[in-house]
C-alpha cells in the first residue's frame, strides 16, 4: 500500500469545470489508487468536493491561468494565494506521505520540488508557456527526469531542456460510464474550454463550408473571444449548449455526432476529449499537433491534418464514414482504460518511492 498526496490545480475547485481536463485526470486518477488498495488524499482549493475522495481544501485566492500569459510574464502569485498555501499545508504533512505528486502548471511546485523531504513529482500538464516556469522545471528534467510525467512525447518536446528520459503515461477512464454509439446523427461535436488555445473557430469554419451543424460545449472562459466567433461567422450552423457537467449527458451527446473536431492551436499535452470521444465510438478530426495526433490512428480512429489547415480538416470530415466506429471503441478499451492508466501509475509510483 503506497501513501499518495496529490496536489490539485490552483486554478478553480475540483468538480467545478474551470480547472479543465485537469480535474478530471486527478478524480479518476484518485479513484483508481484508491480501488487498487493504497491511500489517497488530496489537497485542493477550498469548495472542491468529489464524491468518495479525501479532499482536504485550502482557502485563498486561486491562480491566472498561465495560458493566458506569454513566454517573459514573470511569475504571479496574488496575495493569500490558494497555491502557495496547499503547499504550506504539503510541508505541514509531508512525512505521511510516500510521494507527492503535483498537478499545477506553476512555477511554485516545480520550485518547491527540493525543498521537500518527501519525493515531489510533477503530472506537467501543458505544453512550453512561459521561460520563468521552463526555468523551474529544467533542473528536475536533468537531475530526477523520472519525477516528470508527460502527457505526450510532442509535449514534452516544446520545452528547451531534454525531456527525452521523462516518462510519458497517458490517460485513462472510467470507460463503463461511456456508451458505445453505433449510429450517430449528422452532427459533429467540439469539446473544451472556449478559448483562444482551442481555436473553437476553425472547427466553425468546418460546419460554415460543409453545412453539417457543430454541437459545442465545454467552460466559457473568454467571452470576448466567443462573441468574435459568433460576429465573424454569422452562418455557420453552431449551437453553444454551456458547460456539460453530467458526464452522462456529454457522452450520450458525443454518441450522437459524426465526428469529434478537435483543432487546437497550441501544442495539446493530451486532449482528454479525444480518448472520450473514441470511447463513445466517436472518431475524431484533429492537427498533428500534440497529444491528439499520438492518439488517433489515421484512417483507423480518425483523422490526423496538417495544423490549422481548414481544408484539410473540410476534406478529412468527408471520409469520416470510412472509419468504423467500433474500431474507435475497441482502441479506447486496449489502450486508454483507467486499468491501463492505472497499472502504468502504479509503476511509476514504485519507481519514485523503491
Ligand atoms: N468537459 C465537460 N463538459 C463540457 C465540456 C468539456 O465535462 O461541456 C470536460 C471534458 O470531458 C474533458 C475536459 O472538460 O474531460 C477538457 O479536457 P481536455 O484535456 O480536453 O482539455 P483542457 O481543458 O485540459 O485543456
Amino acid at each position: 500500500m503506497m501513501k499518495i498526496l496529490l496536489m490539485s490545480t490552483p486554478i478553480g475547485t475540483l468538480g467545478s469545470g474551470a480547472g479543465g481536463g485537469i480535474e478530471f485526470t486527478i478524480t479518476n486518477v484518485a479513484r483508481d489508487m484508491q480501488r487498487r488498495g493504497h491511500q489517497v488524499t488530496v489537497i485542493a482549493a477550498a469548495g472542491s468536493e468529489v464524491e468518495g475522495l479525501r479532499i482536504e481544501t485550502v482557502a485563498g485566492a486561486g491562480q491566472i491561468s498561465v495560458q493566458t500569459q506569454t513566454v517573459n510574464t514573470p511569475v504571479i502569485l496574488p496575495p493569500n494565494s490558494v497555491l502557495a498555501k496547499m503547499w504550506q499545508r504539503a510541508r505541514e504533512v509531508q512525512q505521511d506521505y510516500d510521494v507527492i505528486v503535483n498537478y499545477a502548471y506553476d512555477w511554485l511546485p516545480f520550485y518547491l520540488t527540493y525543498f521537500f523531504q518527501t519525493t515531489v513529482a510533477h503530472h506537467v500538464s501543458m505544453s512550453f508557456l512561459t521561460e520563468a516556469i521552463d526555468q523551474a522545471i529544467a533542473p528536475i528534467a536533468t537531475q530526477n527526469p523520472e519525477r516528470l510525467k508527460f502527457g505526450s512525447r510532442a509535449q514534452a518536446e516544446t520545452f528547451s531542456f531534454d525531456a527525452s528520459q521523462c516518462p510519458v503515461i497517458y490517460h485513462g477512464l472510467p470507460l463503463e460510464q461511456y456508451q458505445f454509439s453505433a449510429t450517430p446523427k449528422n452532427q459533429f461535436i467540439w469539446l473544451g474550454r472556449i478559448a483562444p488555445e482551442k481555436a473553437l473557430e476553425d472547427a466553425v469554419q468546418v460546419a460554415q463550408m460543409t453545412g453539417i451543424p457543430l454541437k459545442i460545449f465545454g467552460k466559457l472562459e473568454d467571452e470576448q473571444y466567443w462573441q468574435n466567433i459568433q460576429t465573424n461567422f454569422p452562418d455557420a450552423p453552431i449551437a453553444y449548449g454551456g458547460f456539460l457537467s453530467d458526464k452522462g449527458q456529454l457522452q450520450r451527446i458525443i454518441g450522437e455526432s459524426k465526428a469529434l473536431l478537435m483543432t487546437p492551436r497550441w501544442v495539446e499535452a493530451f486532449g482528454n476529449v479525444v480518448i472520450e470521444s473514441l470511447a463513445c465510438g466517436t472518431p475524431v478530426v484533429t492537427y498533428d499537433r500534440g497529444g491528439p495526433a499520438e492518439i488517433i490512428q489515421g484512417g483507423q480512429t480518425g483523422f490526423v491534418v496538417e495544423p490549422d489547415n481548414i481544408s484539410a480538416l473540410v476534406k478529412a470530415v468527408g471520409k469520416i464514414d470510412q472509419i468504423e466506429r467500433s474500431r474507435c471503441r475497441q482502441v479506447a478499451e486496449t489502450e486508454f482504460s483507467l486499468e491501463v492508466m492505472g497499472d502504468r501509475l502504479e509503476d511509476w509510483f514504485k519507481q519514485l518511492i523503491f
